[in-house]
C-alpha cells in the first residue's frame, strides 16, 4: 500500500512540476526525494530486492544527469553547443522571401492559442465594433444611397460594366479613399468602418463591392500611404481618395500565381531620357494578368524583379522585388482587353509592356524602396485579407440567410413552408451557424487591425476559412430555392453571389494554398512560442551571440513540449473540467473550460509536428492542412465567445453560440483527428493519440434539436434574425428583389392562423385551390375566413407569386452582347509574341 501511495504523489508531482514548467533541478531534486523514500527503511520491506540491487543505480544516473544539466556550464558544452552545430548545419535556410513574409506581419491571439494557455483577457481587450459618428453618418448616407441605386442584373448581365453613373458616385463620395488619411484628402476612416461598407456594398452587387476593394487595399493607395515618398503622397493620395486615378495592382502573370515571387517580370536600372532629361531610371518588361480594374486604370501599380548591372545604385546587382507607380498612358504601357471571370462585371484583364523606361523616382518610396517590394506587399497583405474577402464572406453569409430564411417562410409544399422540413432545417442549420460566427471572426479581426495588428497568421486563416464557409452558405442557398435560384434573371438575388464565390476563394492567395501552406507551414514559425526565435539564433552570424539565445529558447521549448504532454493528457482524462475560464464567463464557462483544453492539444500536437517533421512540414500539406483547420476552428469559437459577450450575452443568442461551440469543437477534434491519424511516423502518431485522445474522441455535432432551435429563430421576425443580420442593407420596397422577400415575409407571418384554417379548408375538400378558382373568396362566402383575413391572404397571395416567379426572356434578349462582330475573342496573348 506505501509504494502505491508514493507512486500516486510522484505522478502528481510530475504534473504539478511539468503544468509549472519547473526547472531541471527541481525535477532532479524531486526524483531524488522519491528514490530516497523508495530506498528508505520505510518500504524496503516491500522492495528490499529491487532498492538493494544494481538497477537501483539506474534512477540515481537520471537524477545526476538532470543535475548536472542544470550547471549552466555543463549543459552548454555538453548539450547545447554540440546541438546548435547540429542543427545549424541541417536547417534549411529561410529564402529571402519567405524570410520577409515572416517579418511581414505582427502575431497576436494566434500565439495564444499556439501557446495552449490562452489568455483570454488578450482577446476580452480587442475593442468591439465601435463606429465613430462621421463613420455612421457614412453608412447610413452616402453607403445605402449607393446601396438604393445599384441594379445587379443591369450590371451583371444587362451592361456587363458598372454604370457610369455608379463610378461617378463612388469617385464623388470619396469611396476609393476610406483608408486614406484625411490629410491627404481621405476619409481617413478605420479598418473596421471600411469592412462592414464594403460588406453592405457588396450584398447589392459583388462588383461594385470589387470596384470598390482595389483602390482600399493594394491598389496601391495603401502602399503610397505607407511607403510614398512625400511627393508621391502629395501628388497621389488626393487623385486616388477623389477617384480622379483609377488605380490597380499588377502583380500575377502567366508564370507566377500563386507563386508570385517568381515572377519574370523585370527591371534594369539603366540611364535614360524621361521628360526631356537624362536620369537613373529603369528599362521595365512585363507580362501581367487577371488585373482588377486594369482595363479601366489610370494609374498601374505594378511589381517586377529589379537587376542593377551597372551598379548604378550602388547596392549590387540583384536587388529584388520592386513595386512602381506607372501612369496607364505612359508610351510603351499596354492596358489589355478583359478577361470574363465567372461571368461577373468587374473590369478585370491583363496588361503588359517590353523595355518601357520609368525614372526611378517613380518606385513608392522612391531610390531607397527599390528590392523591399515583396516586404510592403505581405504587410499590406496582411490586412487586406484580414478586411476586405472576410467582410465580403460575412456580408454574403448574412444576406444570404436573411433572404433564404425568408424565402423558406414564404415558399411552400406539401402544405408547408419549406423552411419547416427537417431536410431543409440542415442546411438552414448552418446558414445560421456561418452567419454569427463568420461575422463573430470578422468583427474581431478587424477590430485587431483598427488598432495597429498585422495579423498574419490570423490573416490567413480569416481569408481561407470565411470564403470557405461562405461558400457553404451559398450552395446551402442554392439548394434551399431549388429551381428559382438556378434560373437567372432580375429576381435572381442569390445567382451574383454564387458567381462570385469562386473569385473570392482564388484571389489573395488561393485558399488551397492559404491553408495547407501559409496557415499552418508558415504560420507555426511565426506564432508558436519559441520556434521562430530557435531559428532566428541558428541564422545569427555571430555565433556566441545565436548559441546564447539558441540556448534561452530551446530549454523554454523543453518546459513548453513537457508541459504540453501532462497539460493536455491531465485536461483529457479530466474531460476539460479544470480548464481556465475568465472573470464573470455566465452561461459560457463550458465553452471557455473546452477551449482551452482544445487549445492545450492543439499546442501538444502542434509543436510535436513542428519539431518532428522539420523541414519537411511544406510538404506535409495533408497535416498541415488539418492543423490550419484545428487552429482556425479555435480562433473563430473564440471570437463566437467574445461576440456573444461583446454584444450583451443577448439570451436569445444562447442556442446560437452552443450551436457554433458544439460544430466548433467538433470540426476541431476531427480536424485533429485526422492529423494524428495520418502521422507518418507511427511511435510520434501513439504518442498523439495516447496524450490527445486518451478516452477516445467525444465531442459530437450539435444535436438535431438545437439545429431546430436556431432555425425557428430565423424564420420569424425579431431582434436575433435582425442581429444575426446586422450590417447588410435591408431594402424594404417591394419593387427590389430582397425588399419583396422582406414586405412578403412579414405578411406571411401576419397571415399564418388564416393560411391554417384554408389549408385546412382545401383539404377537406371544402375550397378547391385550382386555377380559374376564386379560392379565397370561396373560403370568406363559406365564413372559414373573416373578410379582413380574405384581405391579408389576397395580399399575401399576390406577393407570394411574385416571390416565387423566375423571369423569362427572347432570345434575343440573352444573346452576350460581348459576341457582337469585331468582339471576337482574343484567348493568348503572348509578350513574346507582340
Ligand atoms: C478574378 C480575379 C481577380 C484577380 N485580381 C488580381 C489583381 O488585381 N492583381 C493581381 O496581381 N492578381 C489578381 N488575381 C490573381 C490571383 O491572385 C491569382 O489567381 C492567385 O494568386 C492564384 O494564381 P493562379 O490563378 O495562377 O493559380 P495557381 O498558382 O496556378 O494555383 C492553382 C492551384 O494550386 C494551388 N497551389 C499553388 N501552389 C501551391 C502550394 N505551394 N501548395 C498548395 N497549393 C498550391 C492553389 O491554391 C490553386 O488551388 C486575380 C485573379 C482572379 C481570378
Amino acid at each position: 500500500m506505501p509504494e502505491l501511495v508514493l507512486i500516486v504523489l510522484c505522478i502528481i508531482g510530475a504534473f504539478v512540476l511539468a503544468m509549472r514548467r519547473a526547472p531541471l533541478w527541481m525535477w532532479a531534486a524531486g526524483l531524488a526525494a522519491a528514490l530516497l523514500i523508495w530506498q528508505s527503511g520505510m518500504l524496503r520491506g516491500q522492495f528490499g530486492e529491487f532498492a538493494g540491487g544494481t538497477l537501483a543505480l539506474l534512477p540515481w544516473a537520471v537524477v545526476a544527469i538532470l543535475a548536472a544539466l542544470s550547471a549552466p556550464a555543463v549543459r552548454r558544452s555538453v548539450l547545447i553547443r554540440p546541438l546548435y552545430s547540429k542543427i545549424k548545419g541541417i536547417l534549411p535556410k529561410v529564402s529571402a522571401t519567405e524570410q520577409e513574409a515572416l517579418n511581414a506581419g505582427t502575431i497576436g491571439f494566434d500565439a495564444e492559442l499556439f501557446s495552449g494557455q490562452p489568455d483570454w483577457d488578450k482577446l476580452r481587450t480587442v475593442p468591439a465594433v465601435t463606429l465613430s459618428e462621421e463613420e455612421k453618418a457614412f453608412l447610413d448616407g452616402p453607403t445605402n444611397e449607393l446601396c438604393r441605386m445599384i441594379n445587379d442584373w443591369t450590371i451583371r448581365h444587362n451592361e456587363r460594366e458598372i454604370p457610369v453613373e455608379i463610378w461617378d458616385f463612388v469617385r464623388k463620395q470619396g469611396f476609393f479613399g476610406m483608408l486614406i488619411s484625411k490629410e491627404h484628402e481621405g476619409l481617413g476612416f478605420s479598418p473596421q468602418a471600411m469592412s462592414i461598407i464594403i460588406g453592405r456594398i457588396s450584398t447589392r452587387s459583388p462588383d461594385v463591392g470589387n470596384v470598390v476593394i482595389v483602390p482600399n487595399s493594394l491598389g496601391p493607395g495603401e502602399l503610397i500611404e505607407k511607403y510614398g515618398t512625400p511627393e508621391q503622397k502629395q501628388h497621389y493620395l488626393p487623385r486616388l481618395a477623389k477617384g480622379l486615378e483609377v488605380p490597380c495592382f499588377s502583380l500575377t502573370g502567366p508564370t507566377s500565381g500563386s507563386d508570385a515571387a517568381s515572377m519574370r517580370d523585370v527591371g534594369y536600372v539603366t540611364r535614360g531620357t524621361h521628360e526631356g532629361k537624362e536620369v537613373v531610371g529603369i528599362r521595365l518588361s512585363w507580362e501581367k494578368r487577371y488585373i482588377t480594374l486594369g482595363p479601366n486604370a489610370t494609374l498601374v501599380g505594378l511589381a517586377f524583379r529589379v537587376f542593377d548591372p551597372e551598379n548604378l545604385l550602388g547596392r549590387g546587382e540583384d536587388r529584388g522585388i520592386t513595386v512602381a507607380l506607372v501612369p496607364a498612358d505612359h508610351p510603351g504601357v499596354e492596358i489589355g482587353r478583359r478577361h470574363l471571370p465567372s461571368g461577373t462585371a468587374f473590369p478585370n484583364g491583363p496588361n503588359w509592356g517590353k523595355d518601357v523606361f520609368i525614372p526611378i523616382d517613380w518606385v513608392i518610396g522612391g531610390e531607397k524602396m527599390v528590392g523591399q517590394g515583396w516586404r510592403m506587399l505581405m504587410e499590406c497583405l496582411a490586412a487586406g485579407r484580414s478586411i476586405t474577402l472576410p467582410a465580403g464572406a460575412a456580408a454574403g453569409a448574412k444576406s444570404l440567410l436573411r433572404n433564404t430564411s425568408a424565402y423558406a417562410r414564404i415558399r411552400k409544399q406539401f402544405d408547408l413552408p419549406i423552411g419547416r422540413m427537417e431536410g431543409l432545417e440542415e442546411p438552414l442549420t448552418r446558414m445560421v451557424e456561418n452567419a454569427y460566427a463568420i461575422e463573430a471572426a470578422r468583427a474581431a479581426t478587424a477590430s485587431m487591425v483598427s488598432r495597429g495588428e498585422k495579423p498574419s497568421v490570423i490573416s490567413a486563416l480569416m481569408k481561407y476559412q470565411s470564403t470557405e464557409r461562405m461558400r457553404r452558405s451559398v450552395n446551402d442557398a442554392m439548394d434551399l430555392h431549388g429551381g428559382r435560384a438556378i434560373c437567372d434573371g432580375p429576381s435572381n438575388y442569390v445567382m451574383a453571389a454564387y458567381q462570385m464565390m469562386p473569385v473570392a476563394i482564388t484571389v489573395e492567395g488561393a485558399n488551397i494554398l492559404t491553408r495547407s501552406l501559409i496557415t499552418f507551414a508558415q504560420g507555426a514559425l511565426r506564432s508558436h512560442p519559441y520556434l521562430y526565435k530557435e531559428i532566428q539564433a541558428c541564422q545569427d552570424p555571430d555565433e556566441e551571440q545565436g548559441l546564447e539565445a539558441f540556448e534561452t529558447a530551446f530549454i523554454d521549448h523543453v518546459s513548453f513540449a513537457v508541459s504540453n504532454v501532462f497539460g493536455a493528457f491531465f485536461h483529457n482524462v479530466t474531460f476539460g473540467w479544470f480548464g481556465s475560464v475568465p472573470e464573470k464567463a455566465y452561461g459560457t464557462a463550458q465553452w471557455y473550460r473546452q477551449l482551452w483544453r482544445a487549445s492545450r492539444n492543439f499546442a501538444f500536437v502542434a509543436d510535436l509536428t513542428v519539431a518532428v517533421l522539420g523541414g519537411g512540414l511544406k510538404t506535409r500539406q495533408k497535416i498541415t492542412g488539418r492543423l490550419a483547420d484545428a487552429l482556425s476552428e479555435l480562433y473563430f469559437l473564440s471570437c463566437v465567445l467574445k461576440r456573444y459577450e461583446d454584444d450583451g450575452k443577448p439570451a436569445g443568442d444562447r442556442d446560437i453560440v452552443a450551436l457554433c461551440a458544439r460544430n466548433g469543437l467538433f470540426r476541431f477534434q476531427e480536424a485533429m483527428r485526422g492529423a494524428v491519424d495520418n502521422f507518418p511516423s507511427l511511435p510520434v502518431r501513439w504518442l498523439m493519440r495516447a496524450v490527445a485522445f486518451p478516452l477516445g474522441a467525444h465531442y459530437k455535432p450539435a444535436p438535431d434539436w438545437l439545429g431546430h432551435r436556431c432555425v425557428a429563430l430565423v424564420l420569424a421576425p425579431g431582434e436575433v434574425r435582425d442581429r444575426l443580420t446586422r450590417f447588410i442593407y435591408v431594402s424594404q420596397d417591394a419593387n427590389d428583389p430582397t425588399g419583396l422577400l422582406e414586405v412578403a415575409f412579414a405578411k406571411v407571418v401576419a397571415a399564418e392562423a388564416a393560411e391554417k384554417k384554408l389549408d385546412r379548408a382545401v383539404r377537406a375538400g371544402q375550397v378547391r385551390r385550382v386555377h380559374g378558382t376564386d379560392w379565397i373568396g370561396d373560403a370568406a362566402r363559406l365564413g372559414i375566413v373573416s373578410d379582413d383575413e380574405a384581405r391579408l391572404l389576397r395580399e399575401v397571395e399576390t406577393l407570394t407569386a411574385r416571390v416565387i416567379a423566375v423571369d423569362h426572356f427572347d432570345p434575343a434578349e440573352v444573346r452576350p452582347h460581348y459576341m457582337t462582330p469585331g468582339h471576337n475573342a482574343r484567348a493568348v496573348h503572348t509578350a513574346a509574341a507582340e
